[in-house]
């Protein structure tokens, strides 16, 4: 086995809820540089131990949890965790990054991950400590929300931990369920809380253990993360002083703030909504990550109103837009409050939406009635409606029940024009919180990534940190599907770290803090290519378990030209073959299939991966 670099502990935690059998493994260091961690290793373990045969809510379905080279270290947003698994709401690869601690105190009790396989006869809490773990009986946990679940836990152990969990959502197996842990933190995408209720698992909790961590040079290691943190805390942007809410502003400037489900981008309301008004308006108090004094996230208080004397976690920008303009809702409080509602029940706050929207636009076309559902008014904005409909999602009762589904699956079943107004991607989940229509690079990406929500866009990359020249003409789609493609990499390689993307500077100083950590001299094109590697790998996952080209574009409403504001007029589906086959042809991937081609393969190092493509 190759020498082990610096920054990781060499043990993955392996931990079979049927057996209940508990066992160490170490971890292979001929692939650490690689695929790094996080979203990497994460990608690698399923391709290899998930095969086709094996549905999401299978026992055999994996649910890996990895932190990285970063974990431990004092670098800010090394809490980070990546959770990876086959995702209920695409049937293909789910990687859902969550910041908080859990990365690093996972760490410090002696993993750099925890593979979770087999389903247990009984609910289960699964607890990490000191180079050990052990399952605790979590039947009374059962109907618990996130909050309440993590802070009994947290009531249980006798060390600071970073807890993790489901709600009533992930019990029930909505598909869109997700986990959350340290007050506010989640991995959201491709429903991995509906796997971990498919396993009996509420939680896991991972305690601030004693391992230390070991990097590559260590004195290098403690100047360097001055540095870092000097650059980093000098960093001025609206969003560490209003969160990500600040967005608002921005979206409804750019047409991209999606207003009643893709009705009309008019939203006169949104200064309201702003960050800015947010903290104006309530009491907010930091609540920052581990090693990151940047503290964006907050919790929140409403003071007046109805919901005056609440307490929860102020909304990020996705929430605020789907609980706020997205269906119609024009009072911020009532906004905050059904953003925790949703949080607490363990539900995708971006899926919650578009299902709720989609209802309200049904709803007021008269394409379903008061009786079909249960006899809720959903009226657009009507808060009292969406409390009682999120609580049916959650617990399947009733109209609920299809709803859990997701917006794809309800709108199909009642079909008809229902079925036209549904905000989704054909592969099966829906987009972020965000009217795509007004910007086609988050469109394209939503629809062409591997993991069911974006890859390449997030985190705003720089053309010029790869040496490219910007997008000529914004308005040419074929051309921005081939920046993305370009892009691509970047953002699979950070999550590989993995550390938080408002933490980074620039692309180059992950790097150099990387091969301080591990003793390695990565340089940008290799990175580039490590991230490449995770994407390839999770696609051929993806083909593997059923992806085909047919699927990967948006539905009717979705790739719909915009009526109002500043993307009137905009169409993109005319193009869409065109741009499609353009990025295929830029990752080195079949532009007929989508399948990577055996050199692209081979050229990243994945020759095993082409068999794989045949079968
Ligand atoms: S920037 Fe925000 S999300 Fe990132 S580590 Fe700091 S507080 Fe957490």
């Amino acid at each position: 086995m190759a020498e082990k670099p610096g920054g990781y502990l060499g043990r993955v935690l392996r931990v079979n809820l049927g057996s209940e059998k508990i066992t160490i493994e170490p971890l292979d260091h001929s692939i650490l540089r690689k695929f790094v961690g996080g979203a990497g290793l994460g990608a690698r373990y399923l391709y290899e131990e998930v095969p086709p045969s094996v549905e999401w809510s299978d026992p055999d379905n994996r649910l890996a949890f990895f932190s990285g080279p970063f974990g431990g270290t004092r670098y800010a947003g090394s809490g980070m965790i990546s959770v990876v698994s086959k995702g209920p709401m695409t049937h293909m690869a789910g990687s859902s990054q969550a910041n908080g601690f859990f990365g690093t105190f996972l760490k410090f009790s002696g993993f750099d991950g925890v593979i979770i396989q087999g389903a247990a006869s009984d609910w289960k809490y699964l607890r990490i400590h000191d180079g050990t773990a052990e399952l605790r009986d979590a039947r009374d946990l059962l109907g618990r929300d996130t909050l309440e679940t993590e802070n009994i836990i947290r009531s249980r152990l006798d060390r600071q931990c970073s807890v993790y969990g489901i709600g009533p959502a992930g019990e029930n197996l909505v598909r869109y369920a997700a986990i959350f842990g340290d007050h506010g933190h989640v991995a959201a995408h491709n429903g991995l809380g509906a796997v971990m209720g498919s396993k009996k698992l509420k939680a896991v909790a991972a305690e601030r253990g004693h391992e230390k961590i070991e990097v590559a040079d260590p004195e290098r290691y403690a100047a360097a993360v001055k540095e870092f943190a000097r650059k980093f805390h000098k960093m001025q942007h609206p969003l560490f002083q209003y969160g990500t809410a600040d967005l608002v502003g921005l979206a409804k400037k750019l047409g991209w703030l999606p207003v009643k489900n893709y009705t009309t981008s008019e939203f006169p309301e949104f200064e309201k909504f702003t960050g800015e008004s947010i903290r104006r308006n309530f009491k907010t108090k930091s609540t920052p990550c581990w090693a990151c004094r940047k503290g964006h996230t907050c919790s929140i208080q409403i003071e007046e109103g109805p919901f005056a004397g609440f307490e929860g976690e102020e909304p990020d920008y996705e929430g605020v837009a789907a609980m706020g303009s997205l269906i119609g809702q024009t009072d911020p409080a009532t906004t905050i409050y059904l953003c925790n509602m949703v949080d607490r029940l363990g539900m995708d706050i971006n899926e919650s939406g578009y299902v709720i929207a989609w209802l309200m636009e049904c709803y007021e076309k008269g394409y379903l009635k008061k009786s079909d559902l249960d006899g809720v008014e959903m009226t657009w904005g009507n808060g009292g409606a969406v409390m009682e409909m999120l609580k049916k999602i959650a617990y399947r009762d009733g109209c609920g029940d299809l709803l859990a589904e997701g917006v794809k699956r309800a709108s199909e079943k009642i079909g008809g024009e229902a079925a036209d107004c549904a905000v989704y991607t054909l592969k099966g989940a829906s987009p972020r919180t965000h009217d795509h229509r007004a910007n086609w690079p988050e469109l394209i990406d939503t629809c062409l990534s591997n993991t069911g929500t974006i890859e390449v866009t997030g985190g705003a990359p720089k053309p010029e940190e790869l040496g490219l020249e910007p997008v000529k003409n914004p308005a040419d789609p074929v051309e921005v599907s081939g920046m993305n493609a370009k892009l691509n990499g970047k953002g699979q390689f950070l999550d590989s770290l993995p550390l938080c993307r408002f933490c980074m500077q620039d692309f180059k100083s992950p790097i150099e803090a990387l091969n301080i950590i591990t003793g390695w001299d990565m340089d940008i094109a290799e990175a580039i290519d490590a991230g490449r590697r995770v994407v390839n790998q999770f696609r051929v996952f993806n083909f593997r378990h059923g992806l085909t080209k047919e699927m990967e574009a948006p539905s009717v409403r979705y790739g719909s030209t915009p009526s109002d504001g500043p993307a009137e007029g905009r169409a993109i589906m005319p193009q869409w073959n065109a741009l499609r086959r353009n990025y295929y042809e830029q990752m080195g991937w079949d532009p007929e299939t989508g399948k990577p081609l055996p050199e692209t393969l081979k050229k990243l190092g994945l020759p095993d991966l082409i068999p794989g493509l045949s079968s």
